[in-house]
């Protein structure tokens, strides 16, 4: 047997070696579902199955790209390069690259972010002079997402009656129109939105029976991650590739069906069976990820489902701690709590900052949660927010790359055409918006000839259009030869766009160009990467791409360490030893927007479930006494969710919140001063000492429930460490002090260690006996 196949365990290695045929692997959190697709695919290649014929589907780019990763170091070439592995979205983007033309699209088509499709959909509400208060564009466009998911088109709407009597009972009953016109206005633009690279591969598949003929023979085998996540849309592709050789292995866990109202179907899962011909069921039962106390915590939770598989969850690893849960008075002493505690903690286990997660319900709550950790010098970072590509500059330069492979593309000419400004006035854009749609032409084209058609704009702005057009048209010529980078910084040049933002002294301005410099360092890189690649020539085509479907998880390349901070949901499929998951109250966890119905709590309830089994060591679950929410303050209840896990894998801790501290003191417990400032000064004459006394801090941090149980350890190994001494730490062994810092209980030892090499422990936790 082959090595790597020695780590799995024997319910893991069954579904990894039976090399053909349909087969699902239904199992818990933690339990190795990833680690057996990802083997599973080492093993496909070590019988000789060309990479090239198998096509695995993750949940993001930078799980497959850490697969990929692992798989070559398992084969121990780089042919993993040429597995076809991605999100469904990237890897059918690049199928309909090839396949463009069959469905009237240009194979360099743009792909419309959110913001783009939801500013069609406002000019859309505009032009047809509907009422934007009826008509939210965002609620409009999460429409028109579901139907496109459930493969409704324009003309399968239309021709459903109860659909649109759906839409004119929420009073909308223009939404069709909508939905046409935005639509047509993206083809037009010769632009895909999100959910149409789900939509159009599918059309695809269906039409064109060669096309699936040849994709069915492509992808020989298929592997599905989160299976339980898939829509009605991914599902419908997964198996039209699939029916012919009905070599498909999907993994899922029903427990963590959490996209529900996204339009992911867990009857996916569960009718699995029904959909080929023979199909092997396997179950693993052994987690691998975390401590007892979190894994039956965890099962004791999601037993109150009713609508769930029946499965086992277990584990040999450790006890390991009780999940603490913590209540504090406002969601700002909740930040610093977890500041704090992740502060200490790593301190007193020699942690990495990318040991630890916060995960929340809800985007809003990381401001509370980023004042704390940068208030504490806790570098963090924040996934799903506004993603790099979507910032303001970052986006203009964007777009100008956008317009060079795509003139068509509107959304990206509307942003840059004035900017930087050249005198070209939002009434010469109005004209020639009405020209492009009079003469059903894209407004590039309407430029292009703006002299024939002899619009209302006068001969100087018809000079500036024109020599737009020229620009971007010398940008064309040049992305003939040049790779990405090369484009981009000759772009940022010439458009005049660095010029711009330089003269722009503020900090805001500085921190624009930096931002582009970063761009601008990551296509650098971006390029590099590609080259090394066979056939990659790091273009901006391949670029672009690379970037219309990067979510920032996908950004994150590992090499700087920070706290995670992210929602529950992008957490999926995600392990760390420390995680926060904080906000446990009512109504927020679970949502007051999902508790509805049983089905909804139920989700919920999944989503917890997540949450929990992301953690590896050691789980805390936060919750404040009242909360800002929708502009007022409201008493919030603790979840439901903590009275659910059983009590015997469950601890409290003591409310810190119920002592208010003097703001000074406060304020260094909790951070809100810069903490390496904080150092007691010696008095100088005449003048009361400006910071707490030590007596002061000593007698708070004594009320602080993780410092306590050690405080009377610090004290007494104080006396007796000094640069010197040899000492002995539980865990690092001996070594000696080459350094102390910081006084009180902020002492800090630098120890050089026989084993473990140079480490700085906070000494009122370290435990070191002198030897
Ligand atoms: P999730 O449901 O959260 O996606 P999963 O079922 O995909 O979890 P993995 O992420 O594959 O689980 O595995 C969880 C952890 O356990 C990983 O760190 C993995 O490397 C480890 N692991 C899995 N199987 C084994 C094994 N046989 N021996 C040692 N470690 C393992
Ligand atoms: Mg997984």
């Amino acid at each position: 047997m082959q090595e790597y196949l020695s780590q799995l365990n024997e319910a893991q290695l069954a579904p990894t070696i039976q090399k053909d045929g349909a087969m699902i692997v239904i199992a818990g959190a933690g339990s190795g579902k990833t680690r057996v697709l990802t083997y599973r695919i080492a093993f496909l290649m070590s019988k000789g199955v060309d990479p090239f014929n198998i096509l695995a589907l993750t949940f993001t780019n930078k799980a497959a790209r850490e697969m990929k990763k692992r798989i070559s170091e398992i084969v121990g070439s780089s042919e993993a390069k040429n597995l076809w592995m991605g999100t469904f979205h990237s890897i059918f983007a690049k199928i309909l690259r090839f396949e463009a033309d069959k469905l009237g699209y240009p194979s360099n088509f743009t792909i419309y972010d959110t913001q783009d499709s939801q500013s069609v959909i406002r000019a859309v509400i505009k032009e047809m002079n509907l009422d934007k208060d009826v008509y939210k564009y965002k609620q409009v466009y999460s429409r028109i997402s579901s139907y496109k998911n459930s493969l409704v088109t324009v003309k399968a709407y239309f021709s459903n009656p109860e659909l649109m009597e759906a839409d004119a009972m929420a009073k909308m009953p223009r939404l069709g129109e909508i939905y046409k016109s935005y639509c047509d206005k993206c083809f037009k633009a010769g632009a895909m939105d999100f959910d149409d690279l789900l939509l159009k591969t599918n059309e695809l598949l269906t039409r064109f029976p060669e096309v699936l003929a040849k994709y069915q023979n492509r992808f020989r085998y298929i592997l599905v991650d989160e299976y339980q996540d898939t829509n009605h849309s991914q599902y419908l592709i997964v198996r039209a590739l699939s029916d012919k050789f009905q070599n498909i292995c999907v993994v899922g866990d029903d427990a963590q069906s959490i996209y529900a109202f996204r339009g992911a179907n867990i009857n996916n899962i569960l009718n699995f069976q029904k959909d080929y011909d023979d199909v092997k069921m396997f179950r693993l039962e052994q987690n691998y990820r975390s401590t007892k106390n979190i894994v039956n915590a965890a099962n004791s939770i999601i037993e109150k489902n009713k609508t769930r598989l029946d499965k086992v969850v277990w584990t040999a690893n450790d006890e390991g701690n009780k999940i603490k849960i913590n209540r504090t008075m406002t969601d700002g002493d909740e930040g610093r709590f977890v500041a704090s505690n992740i502060f200490e903690t790593k301190m007193n286990e020699q942690l990495d900052n990318g040991d630890f997660a916060i995960l929340y319900r809800t985007n809003a709550q990381s401001r509370a949660m980023e004042d704390a950790l940068r208030k504490r010098d806790i570098p963090y970072r924040i996934y799903g927010g506004l993603s790099f590509y979507q910032r303001k500059e970052i986006k203009d330069v964007i777009s100008y790359l956008r317009l060079i492979l795509n003139p068509k593309d509107e959304e990206a000419l509307k942003r840059v055409i004035n900017y930087p400004a050249r005198g070209i006035g939002q009434t010469t854009i109005e004209r020639l918006t009405v020209a492009a749609n009079h003469y059903d032409k894209s407004m590039f084209e309407v430029m292009q000839h703006i002299e024939k058609i002899g619009l209302n704009i006068n001969k100087g702005t018809q000079q500036k259009l024109q020599d737009f057009v020229v620009m971007i048209q010398s940008f064309q010529v040049l992305n003939k030869s040049q790779d990405a980078f090369m484009m981009a910084e000759h772009v940022t040049k010439k458009t005049g766009l660095f010029t711009e933002l330089k003269k722009d002294g503020t900090p805001e301005g500085i921190a624009r160009i930096e931002n582009i410099e970063e761009l601008l360092n990551g296509m650098r890189d971006f390029v590099e990467e590609q080259k090394e690649i066979a056939d990659s020539t790091g273009s901006l085509n391949e670029f672009l791409e690379d970037v219309a479907l990067a979510t920032d998880l996908d950004n994150d390349n590992g090499d700087d360490d920070r706290v995670a901070l992210m929602t529950v949901h992008l957490a999926k499929g995600l392990e760390f030893p420390y995680v926060y998951i904080v906000g446990m109250e009512e109504e927020l966890f679970p949502s007051g927007m999902s508790m509805n119905t049983r089905a909804e709590l139920e989700e919920e309830r999944r989503l917890f479930y997540v949450a929990l089994t992301r953690a590896e060591k050691q789980a805390y679950l936060t919750y404040t006494q009242s909360r800002y929410r929708w502009g007022k303050l409201i008493d919030a209840e603790p979840s439901r969710f903590i009275d659910e896990i059983e009590d015997s894998y469950k601890e409290y801790l003591t409310p810190i919140t119920q002592h208010r501290f003097k703001p000074l003191l406060d304020a260094d417990i909790f951070g809100e001063v810069d903490h390496s400032k904080l150092r007691l000064k010696k008095p100088t004459a005449g003048k009361p000492p400006t910071g707490p006394t030590e007596e002061q801090l000593r007698k708070l941090r004594k009320i602080r429930p993780v410092a306590s149980a050690t405080e009377k350890n610090f004290s007494a190994a104080d006396a007796n460490l000094h640069v010197g001494t040899m000492v002995e730490h539980q865990r690092f062994g001996k070594g000696r002090i080459t350094k102390i810092e910081g006084i009180g209980a902020d002492t800090k030892a630098e120890i050089d260690f026989d084993n473990g090499g140079l480490k700085k422990l906070l000494l009122r936790f370290a435990k070191l006996s002198v030897i």
